[in-house]
């Protein structure tokens, strides 16, 4: 028989009592973390989450509850009604914040039973954890742990400090809607079918970009919100197809006015996890970021960064490297201090890895008591010494060098140069180490298709000092190619070598908006099909504007030190997207289907 609550009132949570409490009478409700049973003493830590407090229940002093006590188990809830004592010396427990103290039970209720739980809910550390299909399947009883708590709450602090912070600068949250038109951002759109209007479709938003750029056009001047956005996107581990953003924009906008806003927000943010950051970051142009580390978005926690070796080689016929520098390419390094003693084995699997990046091998120099070299046959020894000085190397370091397309060596180069500082533990965890990187090219070249994309998306607006090139590009079809110099007003925030925000100045003018549609392959029938009522607002009075989004998980896995995006969302998605604990994407009934007018073609 289950007890009834009544009108029991709990009096403190399982995480308040502290000696200071002692003799008080309470009543704690929680959950069974775990039941120990001693004979005449029945210990039960009672959890909620606010913490854990030991409950004790004498058989002696508390016969009934102690009866009672035998039949619960794990996860029950219950309600304990007590005085609060100081537990012996010897008992206390410093792990736990109300681990002076104990509940000596007069009363026990229990309010209701539970399965067991298909895993094991409280194990120390999070090495143990069952798998997370299971965790996720059973999401309630994964978010019963502390940890995931702690990030929940986390998250919500985090937000309350984003909307506080924009708040006190006048700027205005503004919600946009969820059934929209298509907004390009560079993803495959999830689509919702109207019934109302049978065979036509509204689209769940990429980002509110479009419609924030429409709050500059109203003269709503400073706006900002918490928005869920959808991608249908094939996953990456770290993707979920519904996320949040931080999301703002404003009027008569200059890059550094934004790049302020970023750093002021992050800066804000962080002071709840105790971590002051430079009230002025570095910045870092897209290009110096490309040469130096390999990555737009560069940990800036270590060095080892990338040197370029090219113009060492002297005129080597070495085919590898002389091919590659003939058509243009590259031939750069990393130094590994001390790891001259790489083994064979060390350095087949480096290269291994630099492979996945599309590297084609993995060359290397040991100065170990004697200098070695993958290259010594092909190069000679002159000319490894000479690209030892150039590479800054000295005794005990290992050279890592790869020779490809430029973008092929940044990409092998700057995922080595990560993976190898892992490797050799080489990055201080409780440094947080924040930059702006700026100029982002505007386009992106797609080699198969011969055509550019928007590198941001279509809304960004060139450099200054880029527009002529970008207008002469777009007008001349000989100077197509310039488009992949054209630089953007386009800049991202990185802490950590994890791009938390981004954003740009778009455009505000009809014209260069238009061209840009053309840049991107976008006849002006399909760009009016598309963007019309966008391009209309464009021509009555638009201010210069721009803002930046920032990810709300992104953020949260910074505060909370985990890298798995879903220990920060409550109820996140698989990396197949699919929901486990709802099993959705799900099927639905014919009836609606019919009402949509939509006919499933099932796969075969
Ligand atoms: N809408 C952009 C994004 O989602 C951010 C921005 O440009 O403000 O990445």
């Amino acid at each position: 028989m289950l007890d009834t609550l009544g009108t029991l009132e709990r009096t403190h949570t399982c995480g308040e009592l502290r000696v200071g409490d002692v003799g008080k009478q309470v009543v704690l409700m929680g959950w069974v973390a775990k039941k120990r049973d001693f004979g005449v003493f029945t210990f039960i830590d009672v959890r909620d989450r606010y913490g854990v407090t030991q409950a004790v229940v004498s058989e002696e002093t508390a016969g009934e509850a102690h009866a009672k006590a035998k039949d619960i188990r794990g996860e029950f809830v219950i309600a304990v009604k007590g005085e609060v004592v100081a537990r012996d010396e010897a008992a206390r427990n410093a792990k736990l914040a109300t681990g002076d103290v104990e509940v000596k039970v007069s009363e026990l209720l229990v309010l209701n039973d539970a399965r067991v739980p298909p895993f094991q809910l409280e194990v120390a550390g999070s090495e143990n954890l069952a798998a997370e299909d299971t965790r996720l399947k059973y999401r309630y009883l994964d978010l019963r742990r502390p940890r995931l708590q702690q990030n929940i709450m986390m998250r919500a602090k985090a937000v309350r400090a984003i909307r506080e912070y924009f708040d006190t600068r006048g700027f205005i949250e503004v919600e946009t809607p969820i059934l929209l038109k298509s907004t390009p951002e560079g993803a495959r759109d999830f689509i919702v079918p109207s019934r109302i209007h049978a065979g036509k479709f509204f689209a769940l938003p990429q980002s509110p970009q479009i419609l924030k750029q429409i709050c500059m056009i109203s003269g709503l001047d400073r706006y900002y919100q918490i928005a869920r956005c959808f991608r249908d996107e094939d996953l990456r581990a770290d993707r979920q197809p519904e996320f949040t953003q931080l999301d703002m924009e404003f009027s008569f906008a200059n890059q550094e006015m934004v790049y302020g806003l970023m750093e002021g927000m992050f800066n804000h943010v962080l002071k709840l996890i105790d971590v002051e950051l430079p009230e002025v970051w570095p910045r870092m142009t897209y290009a110096e970021a490309m040469r130096r580390f390999g990555s737009d978005k560069p940990d800036m926690r270590f060095g080892m960064e990338l040197v370029d070796l090219s113009e060492h080689l002297g005129d080597t016929d070495f085919p590898p490297f002389a091919d590659t520098l003939a058509k243009g390419g590259k031939v750069k390094c990393i130094v590994v201090k001390g790891k001259a003693d790489y083994s064979r084995k060390q350095t087949d699997e480096l290269q291994e890895y630099v492979k996945r990046y599309g590297a084609g091998a993995l060359a290397w120099i040991k100065l170990g008591d004697e200098t070695t070299s993958s290259l010594m046959k092909a190069l000679g020894e002159e000319v490894i010494a000479r690209l030892i000085t150039a590479a800054g190397a000295e005794k005990g370091d290992a050279v890592l060098i790869v020779a490809g397309r430029k973008p092929v060596v940044a990409a092998s180069l700057g995922a080595l140069r990560l993976e190898v500082a892992r490797r050799e533990d080489l990055i201080d965890r409780s440094a947080y180490k924040p930059l702006i990187v700026t100029e982002f090219p505007m386009f992106e070249h797609d080699e198969e298709s011969d055509t550019y994309v928007a590198a941001h998306h279509p809304f960004t607006s060139p450099m200054d000092e880029d527009l002529e090139k970008f207008k002469a590009a777009v007008n001349d079809d000989s100077k197509h190619h310039l488009l992949g110099e054209v630089r953007a007003k386009a800049y991202d925030a990185v802490i950590n070598g994890y791009e938390c925000a981004g954003g740009s100045i778009r455009i505000h003018q009809q014209e260069i908006q238009a061209l840009n549609f053309k840049a991107l392959g976008l006849s002006p029938e399909i760009a009016r099909e598309r963007f019309g009522f966008f391009l209309d607002a464009l021509e009555y009075g638009t201010p210069p504007h721009g803002g930046f989004a920032a990810g709300i998980e992104r953020t949260c896995m910074i505060l909370s030190g985990t890298e798995n995006i879903r220990d920060v969302m409550a109820f996140p998605k698989t990396a197949s997207a699919q929901d486990l604990m709802m099993d959705s994407p799900g099927d639905v009934d014919e009836a609606q289907l019919d009402e949509l007018g939509i006919e499933v073609k099932h796969a075969e």
